[in-house]
């Protein structure tokens, strides 16, 4: 396992947290109070698993801030339905190596698991993001998934629709139904780039995401999941029905923590789309009105 420093002084984790640009000093500590209230939550069930299945007791105290706090930058605007996600256990398999992931059934570069209901994902991939190793946000991108099969009307992990919670007029207290206008417009708006270019057709402005989350409805919601959250100037750039979605969705605009964006994800899809590759099939569905 690679060497986790632990935290001294919990403002030294804002440099994971692009939130805490926009946050006032009194909002900051209100933002770190959140973290360990998500951290110490009876219903946040976080583990820590080496090879052979075998897992730690001690958890480094950064890892649990890391996961927390993406929960807490995710739902600081919206603590309803952060309530709402921890009113049943949550859970998160953290390994200490790849070869421990692939051992207890992880797949891919990470992944929700449905019928365990839990994010696996190795350790070291929490730190990835635009930090020391840029890349995508793989925590952010599960959390997606996560959010997809968890059902707010319950409170339980019921089945992937590809919707977040608030988008679903089964949501209860926390349904948005204009979020709910937003997303569809939006959504609907990508997917017709999308096709456009299959056809050739290089008039219309480029989808956002990569061709990978046009595969599916759930691979939608966590590619903009992250992307909400990691370069927002351009998703609202292009297409500012979807963006307002998310605004709506989670309480605020992102723009404010973003003066530039970070621009991977950004670069990595232009660069696709600009290759004259042809984009991969799409079974992505909208949402009935
Ligand atoms: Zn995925």
């Amino acid at each position: 396992m690679q060497q986790i420093p632990l935290i001294k002084n919990v403002r030294e984790m804002n440099q994971y947290f692009p939130i805490t640009n926009m946050l006032i000093e009194t909002e900051i500590d209100e933002f770190h109070q959140l973290i360990i209230h998500i951290a110490e939550h009876p219903n946040f069930d976080l583990q820590l698993i080496s090879e052979n299945k075998n897992k730690l007791t001690e958890i480094p105290n950064t890892i649990r801030y890391l996961v927390a706090g993406h929960l807490a930058e995710v739902f600081f605007y919206r603590q309803n339905i952060l309530e709402k996600f921890l009113s049943q256990p949550r859970h998160f398999q953290i390994y200490t190596t790849p070869e421990a992931f692939h051992q207890d059934g992880g797949v891919a570069g990470g992944c929700y698991n449905p019928s365990r209901e839990c994010i696996q994902l190795v350790i070291s991939r929490l730190f990835e993001g635009f930090n020391a190793t840029p890349g995508v946000c793989p925590f952010l991108h599960e959390l997606g998934h996560m959010l997809d099969f968890f059902d707010a009307g319950t409170g339980s992990m019921k089945r992937s629709e590809g919707l977040y919670p608030g988008l679903n007029p089964k949501d209860g207290d926390l349904y948005n139904p204009l979020a709910r206008d937003l997303f569809i417009k939006g959504k609907r708006l990508e997917l017709d780039r999308y096709l456009a270019l299959g056809r050739g057709d290089l008039t219309q402005p480029l989808p956002i995401g990569h061709p990978y989350v046009f595969q599916n409805d759930g691979e939608f919601v966590a590619g903009y999941l992250e992307m909400f959250f990691r370069n927002p100037n351009y998703f609202a750039q292009q297409n500012i029905d979807l963006f307002n979605a998310y605004v709506e969705l989670f309480g605020y605009d992102t723009r404010q923590a973003w003066k530039e964006d970070f621009p991977h994800y950004v670069n990595a899809n232009k660069s696709f789309y600009l290759s004259g590759q042809t984009p991969s099939k799409t079974k992505l569905t909208i949402p009935e009105l």
